[in-house]
């Protein structure tokens, strides 16, 4: 491989100062770091995906309590891992961690594969996840690109342009590649995870007690704020709709559970409508339910990745069955009981409405 940087670093000396640095600094007692094996190597790496390390341990302790192997996990109710994800977002992790886990047990005995290919081909699973399960449990020469290392590699060498762009992305793939060593992969794989977390952080990077400060382009230059550059900016589009808590006698709220695919996929949620339509009416007609508003509840925003969705909650009674309508026939739906809930996976913003029903429920009038 050639490379075009003429202040390239020898791999062995770039592996050596991070080395001592991880066996001084490094973190060594977090959760998934004992009793390594590729499955728990695999659930950290998915619950780390867009979340901080002090997020997920609590999440990953009860996800390996829950389900300690591939075959729990893929044997268990998809309910029930959404239920353990609540809280984590991007619930699209929690979906393809499931579908994953019985594509390993019916097509792999339960083994995860070692080829780098072959683990790619799997329900959620990038090269970095594929190359941290492979570096830290098989001890292969596989390297990583998550979001701390691209900072890391994107400062090192002063890397112009913005890190999600394809072609930034196969030039940092190329040093990842470049500097990976061939043995303690895991420490080695850690270590870089752990430089980028705790020394070259986003903001207020501690480079003077960076061990590859001699070596970094960034810091020589007087740039490193400078870098990673961001991304080109893009307003998010704004969308609003209704969402209907209708309570009943028992006071139960109807919950449906949404699509597989799609936001919130497979999460359970208010039956949800457009702002211009009249609830009342609309449940009637698709859902065959007698209802009558009681409340509006204050208006709040959401924001997803890829848009903002403000949510205009109403608090409705239901009065009674007309006929079942299609909607109650097509998409499963549960009376859920707030008190006593029900083992269902949840969006934080539903979640969020329940308490507050629950709350107000309590309260003495
Ligand atoms: Fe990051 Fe600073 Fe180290 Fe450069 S010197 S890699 S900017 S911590």
């Amino acid at each position: 491989m050639q490379y075009s940087d003429s202040f390239m670093i020898k791999p062995a000396v770039f592996q050596r100062r991070v080395f001592n640095w991880f066996d001084k600094h490094g973190r060594k007692n977090l959760p998934w770091q004992q009793q390594i094996n590729a499955y728990r190597v695999w659930v950290s790496e998915i619950m780390l995906q867009q979340t901080q390390v002090n997020t997920v341990i609590p999440y990953f302790l009860r996800f390996i309590e829950q389900f300690p192997n591939v075959f729990a996990l893929a044997q268990a109710d998809i309910n029930e891992v959404l239920e353990l994800w609540t809280g984590l977002g991007y619930y699209a992790r929690a979906r393809n961690l499931h579908r994953c886990a019985q594509i390993i047990c019916a097509n792999y005995a339960g083994k995860f594969p070692r080829e780098l290919d072959t683990l790619i081909s799997l329900p959620g699973i990038g090269r970095s996840t594929a190359g941290a399960i492979l570096a830290i449990a098989e001890g292969q020469a596989t390297p990583i690109l998550d979001g701390n290392v691209k900072r890391v590699l994107t400062r090192l060498h002063a890397v112009e342009g913005w890190p999600g762009d394809n072609k930034v992305q196969q030039e940092l793939w190329r040093y990842a590649e470049y500097y990976m060593p061939e043995t303690r992969t895991a420490d080695y794989t850690q270590a870089m995870m752990d430089l980028g977390a705790t020394i070259c952080t986003r903001t207020k990077p501690n480079c003077e007690r960076c061990p590859v400060q001699i070596y970094c382009q960034a810091y020589q230059t007087n740039q490193v704020i400078n870098f990673p550059q961001s991304k080109p900016k893009k307003e998010l589009p704004e969308r609003s709709c209704q969402l209907l808590i209708i309570t009943n006698q028992q006071r139960n709220i109807l919950l449906e559970q949404r699509p597989p695919s799609g936001i919130w996929g497979g999460l359970w949620c208010f039956p949800q409508c457009d702002c211009a339509i009249e609830p009342v009416a609309w449940l009637k007609h698709y859902y065959g339910i007698h209802t009558q508003i009681v409340e509006k509840l204050p208006a709040f925003r959401h924001t997803f990745s890829h848009f903002h969705l403000d949510i205009y909650p109403v608090l409705m009674r239901h009065i009674s069955c007309a006929q079942v309508k299609q909607a109650m026939e097509t998409q499963p739906t549960i009376w859920y009981n707030v008190q006593r809930p029900q083992t269902v996976g949840l969006a934080a913003p539903i979640k969020r409405l329940l308490h507050h029903i629950k709350v107000n429920a309590e309260e003495p009038v």
